[in-house]
């Protein structure tokens, strides 16, 4: 039986890699210090005999018994509300975090994969972002803990992927969005769909002329297993091309809701990027892969995960330990 070690196993995306891997018949150690995770992503998890949870901060040195086959890294803050509240969680996850799992890798011969993002391209002035693209980043802006933490985490991953030989893989992420994402994390779906149910305002952030292009959960998971799978080293953009602007975006939330949310306008983030998109040309060609699950079909789903959830998740605060 493979062992996978996920870290972020109690976030969003890293609740729904444990799945898949499961599926896959693989024995799971889902790994999570809970900074912005929740465990109720993945208490359904807790009876498999096939899953353990173990409760580490990955900055902490790392150290699983036994043999492992895959590493994942997928801890990290990765809301810019949360990144701003712990800038110093997110650089330590992206830059000690990475350096420990990655020594374990070493010791463990396990192949390693990074989640890294679409925000390595910071406010692109190339588009739609292909992955030779070397991005347009300020560093010493309020997203810079989190796009800096995630450039050094693929240049050291590939520093031991040259100099240690270790196999590794990285996984550029555009947004996505599914069931399990938190509704006080900040990120637009959830802020929209929690407005619409808690009956407030949709708060659109600028003029809402900025553009993103969002991917649905299933999809990422199953570009990240062909990734995973595939003997592809340098980075790969996985996400969905289907671009929408932040306003249409709202009106479309507005719609599947049915809820008359009134739109107000609200002041554009620093740095904000204006447009994003990703190039899957090569996702397509290494991995015959591409998103199959179209906003119209995700966001329903989505909707009903949320609205399903008790009343009271509406109003939670947010969770930060940090
Ligand atoms: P999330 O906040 O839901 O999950 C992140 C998890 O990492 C949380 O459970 C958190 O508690 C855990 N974590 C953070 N610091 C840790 C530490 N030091 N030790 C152990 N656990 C720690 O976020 P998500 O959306 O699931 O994102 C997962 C990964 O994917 C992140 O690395 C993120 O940067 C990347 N990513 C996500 C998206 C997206 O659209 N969701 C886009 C690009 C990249
Ligand atoms: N946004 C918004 N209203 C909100 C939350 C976000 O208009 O309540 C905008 C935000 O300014 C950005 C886009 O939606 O332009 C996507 O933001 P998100 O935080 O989801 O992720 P990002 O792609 O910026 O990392």
């Amino acid at each position: 039986m493979k062992r996978v070690l996920i870290t972020g196993a109690a976030g969003f995306l890293g609740s729904h890699l444990c799945e898949r891997f499961l599926k896959e018949g693989m024995y799971v150690i889902g790994m999570d210090n809970l900074i912005t995770g929740d465990m109720r992503n993945i208490e359904h998890l807790m009876p498999n005999p096939n899953f353990e949870f173990n409760h580490h901060d990955v900055t902490k040195f790392v150290h699983v018994p036994g043999e492992l086959d895959y590493i994942m890294h997928f801890a990290s803050p990765a809301s810019p509300i949360d990144y701003l509240k712990i800038p110093i969680q997110t650089l330590k996850v992206g830059a000690m975090g990475t350096h420990n799992l990655l020594g374990l890798a070493r010791v463990k011969k396990a192949r390693f994969i990074i989640a890294s993002t679409s925000e390595v391209y910071g406010d692109p002035l190339v588009h739609p972002q292909t992955e030779d693209y070397w991005g347009h980043v300020n560093p010493i802006g309020p997203r810079g803990c989190y796009d800096e933490a995630k450039r050094y985490q693929e240049a050291i991953t590939m520093a031991y992927h040259r100099y240690h030989e270790l196999e590794t893989r990285i996984v550029r992420i555009f947004n996505t969005y599914g069931p399990r994402m938190r509704l006080n994390d900040g990120r637009v779906l959830p802020a929209f769909i929690g407005q619409a149910l808690r009956g407030e305002d949709i708060t659109v952030f600028g003029d809402g002329t900025q553009t993103r292009a969002f991917c649905y959960v299933d999809d990422l998971v199953e570009g990240i297993y062909r990734l995973l799978m595939s003997d592809y080293s340098l980075p790969v953009n996985i996400g969905n091309p289907a671009e929408i602007t932040i306003g249409e975006f709202a009106e479309e939330i507005i719609k599947l809701t049915g809820t008359n949310q009134k739109v107000i306008y609200q002041p554009l983030p620093q740095d904000d990027p204006k447009q994003r998109q990703p190039d899957i040309t090569l996702a397509r060609e290494i991995l015959g892969w591409e998103p199959k699950v179209t906003r119209e079909e995700g966001l329903r789903i989505t909707y009903d995960y949320f609205r399903n959830l008790p009343k009271e998740r509406l109003y939670e605060e947010s969770n930060h330990r940090g």
